[in-house]
């Protein structure tokens, strides 16, 4: 009360000075407001495919010494003979529910199983006893069938490649497994061109015309990982040290790359372009980062 009594005093006194003030305090709420509206339709992560470079400048771990993805070539391989095999659990588990979406970076499927216990995870191999369970999987492509794969083999690249994300299960959830060196493993995929396309791929584009815009999302018919054949039962893996290949670029990611090659038709490299990213991006490839003092391990199952 004595305050608004002051105010009113003040207002009496100084009518010119209380106007500049109330014109002054509109602008603020003026601009503020802009700034902040301005800031949401902007609000992304904030990075695009088109100015690589640019990434370390905000997220400084982009300039890293353990970055993804690397050329895996054959001068950096060391045969490795692990005690303990790596073993698949519950690919096979057709998940109650699965919905596909536009990230805006990328196209990503997230599956839900009925329990917990269900969730597919491997463990063993150079894992030893951690458990890595199966938390999404998406794809990074290119403008054209000559590129696309972020990782290359002996610098050659392919037109797709498929990542399915696992944590470290003794973080108990993803957000406080990438805080950690051990947080996560990555499978990674490479498609090559063919007649038939992977069944996996395709349940996944018939689907893909109501993802076309940037952040929406469609419920899925339900289908095992196992549809991506050949992942959980090739013998043979490379395996490296690397990153996240998007910002934040967290140094957290064990790689595994099953040796082995799954198929895409022509026609279904088109549907998949035909997915709108964010900052008009037509690929979302990060190029290969400098392998430096890091080997690749080839090991078997059993
Ligand atoms: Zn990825």
């Amino acid at each position: 009360m004595i305050l608004l009594i002051n105010f009113c005093v003040f207002v009496l006194l100084h009518p010119f000075l209380t106007a500049a003030v109330i014109l002054i305090g509109l602008y603020f709420v003026i601009v503020g407001t802009i700034g902040e509206s301005d800031s949401e339709t902007h609000d992304d992560d904030g990075f695009n495919y088109h100015d690589l470079e640019m990434w370390k400048e905000k997220y400084p771990e982009c300039g890293g010494n353990r970055q993804s993805p690397i050329d895996l070539n054959s001068r950096y391989f060391q045969s490795k003979v692990e005690n303990i095999p790596l073993k698949f659990h519950g690919y096979e588990r057709v998940p109650a529910k699965m919905q596909l979406t536009n990230s805006g970076h990328s196209l990503a499927l997230k599956a839900t199983w009925s329990t917990t216990d269900e969730i597919p995870y491997f463990s063993g191999g150079p894992f030893g006893n951690d458990d890595y369970v199966f938390e999404q999987l998406h794809f990074h492509w290119g403008a054209n069938d000559e590129v696309g794969s972020e990782h290359t083999v002996n610098l050659k690249s392919f037109p797709l490649e498929m990542h399915m994300v696992h944590y470290n299960r003794k973080y108990e959830a993803i957000k406080n497994a990438t805080e950690h060196e051990d947080g996560l493993s990555v499978i990674g995929i490479f498609f090559d061109i063919h007649l038939t396309g992977a069944r996996g791929l395709e349940n996944i584009l018939k689907e893909i015309r109501t993802v076309i815009k940037p952040k929406s999302r469609v419920a899925i018919q339900p289908f095992p990982l196992t549809d991506f054949e050949g992942v959980t039962t090739t013998s043979k893996f490379a395996s490296y040290l690397g990153s996240l290949t998007t910002p934040p670029c967290h140094e957290i990611v064990t790689w595994l790359f099953p040796i082995t090659m799954l198929d895409v038709t022509k026609a279904q490299m088109e549907t998949l372009r035909l997915m709108q990213l964010e900052h008009g991006d037509d690929h979302n490839h990060r190029t290969v980062q400098p392998i430096n003092d890091r080997a690749i391990s080839i090991f078997k199952i059993e």
